[in-house]
Parts: structure tokens; sequence; C-alpha cells
């Protein structure tokens, strides 16, 4: 039987190539969303992959969802924690809503999934976690001080999970992307990304989601037993972290 990956954010962006290639690669995929109906019913017709909506920074809703993916489509045997968002702010001018909202969504929001199908993962002796992080989490971003903490947190995280899943066979990793040509990304003002983000990036463009969603796909597989606790760049040579 097909294993069953759960992708948070996974109707677009990064989320949707990377719900799209595991797929592709044999996967069972659920893929959860926020809010964004239209984006979550064209991703279902485009490539048939189910989509279940609730928010990661919900606990409660995250166990009731993740029961209701298992009990459609099986034991959740990876789970990529994708979802995120930014509320870009100078810090003097930071609200501490746009700190909690960032905080709750890109860091609890990781503890608010993995939590409830880390037990089964435990039993059934078998589980794959993947975070997505960010370079911005590696190297800290003027303005990003609530992203920066949070995807920072994130591979605090994953390297202390990954010690204690390890003889369960669980693997935590993370993947700290540099700039991926998203909506995220696309939304910043076309001068500032020519000018400011092209030219630190040493491949000269942005990563494509696709890129992204090969290490995914590596990381959930058997053959990536032996890599634990680990942080993946693929940010085209502009941080070695
Ligand atoms: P997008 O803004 O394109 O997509 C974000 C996805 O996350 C959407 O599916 C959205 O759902 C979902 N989402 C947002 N908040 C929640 C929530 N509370 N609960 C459930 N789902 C939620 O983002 P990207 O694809 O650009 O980014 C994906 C991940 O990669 C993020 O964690 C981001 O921080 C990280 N990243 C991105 C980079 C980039 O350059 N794009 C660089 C480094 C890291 P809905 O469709 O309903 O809104």
């Amino acid at each position: 039987m097909a294993k069953v990956a759960l992708v948070t954010g996974g109707s677009r962006g990064i989320g949707a190539a990377i719900s799209t290639a595991l797929k592709d690669a044999g996967y069972t995929v659920a893929a959860n969303y926020a809010g964004n109906d239209d984006a979550a019913r064209a991703f279902t017709e485009a490539t048939g992959i189910k989509t279940y909506k609730w928010s990661v920074a919900d606990y409660d809703a995250c166990a009731d969802g993740i029961s209701r993916v298992e009990a459609e489509l099986g034991p959740i045997a990876v789970l990529v924690n994708n979802a995120g968002i930014t509320r870009d702010a100078m810090f003097h001018k930071m609200t501490p809503q746009q700190w909690k909202e960032v905080i709750d969504t890109n860091l609890s929001g990781i503890f608010n999934m993995t939590h409830p199908v880390w037990g089964g993962m435990r039993d059934r002796k078998f589980g794959r976690i993947i975070n997505i992080s960010s370079v911005n989490g590696q190297k800290g971003q003027a303005g990003q001080a609530n992203y920066s903490a949070a995807k920072a947190g994130d591979i605090g995280f994953t390297r202390a999970l990954a010690q204690e899943g390890a003889r369960a066979n669980i693997t935590v990793n993370a993947i700290a992307p540099g700039y991926i040509g998203t909506e995220m990304v696309r939304a910043i003002d076309e001068k500032v990304l020519a000018e400011r983000i092209i030219p630190q990036i040493p491949v000269g463009r942005l990563g494509e989601p696709e890129e992204i969603a090969r290490v995914v796909v590596f990381l959930a597989s058997e053959d990536a037993g032996f890599i634990t606790g680990s942080t993946i760049s693929a940010n085209g040579g502009q941080f070695f972290g």
C-alpha cells in the first residue's frame, strides 16, 4: 500500500510542488491549506490530490485534521511542515500581532502538526518529518525578526527531535531554501528583486519550487535513513549555513 504523506500549505507555492512530487514518487498525498479555497480547488482539479483546510496555528484543529486524513487515507508516514507566512516590518515598527502571527504559524505550527503524528510514527517504527525553514532563519534578515526567529527555531526543533526519533526509525530534517520564485517572493517589488536580491545569489536566479520538492522526496525516501537532524541549504550559494 502507498505510504501517506501530509504536506502543510500544500496547495500553493513550494508546498504544491512538494505535494505533486510526492504523488509522482508514489505516495498518497494530503495537502493542507489555511483559507484560499479557490487555489485548493484548482490544485485538486489539476492534480487529483485531496486538500484539507485547517490552520496549523491551532493545535486542536491540527489534531482533528490529522485524524480526518488518517481515517480517509491511512497512517501518516511522511509529514512535511511547509506552511509559512511573512509579516515583515523593521523591528521598531513591528507590532506584537505581527510577531505572534508568524511565531504561531511558522514555529508553533510545527509543534502543533508534529505532536499528533509522533505517537503513531513511534508505534509503527517509521516516520519522516521534513521542516521547511529558510536561509533567513540561518543568517537573520533585517525586517524579519519574527520570521528569522521562527525559522531558526524550526532548525533547533529539528535537531532536538531527531535525537528523540532516531531509535524509532523516525528521521527529522530541515530544508532551508533561499529565494524561490513563489507568490511570497514575486510579491517583492521587481526593482528590489532585480537590483538587491538576485545579485546576492551566486547562481544568478531565483530557485524553482521543484528544486525544493526534489530534496523533500529524497529525505522522505528509505535511502535517506541515515540523514537525521540535518538542515539542507538550497539557496543558489547565497549562504553556506
Ligand atoms: P506561499 O505563500 O506561496 O504559500 C503558503 C502556503 O502556506 C499556502 O498554501 C497557505 O495556505 C499555507 N498557509 C499559510 N498559513 C497557514 C496556516 N496557518 N495553516 C495552514 N496553511 C497555511 O508560500 P511559499 O510557497 O513561498 O513558502 C512555503 C514555505 O517555504 C514557507 O514556510 C516559507 O516560509 C518557506 N520559504 C519560502 C521561501 C521563498 O522564497 N518562497 C524561501 C525560504 C523559505 P492558503 O493557500 O490557504 O493561503
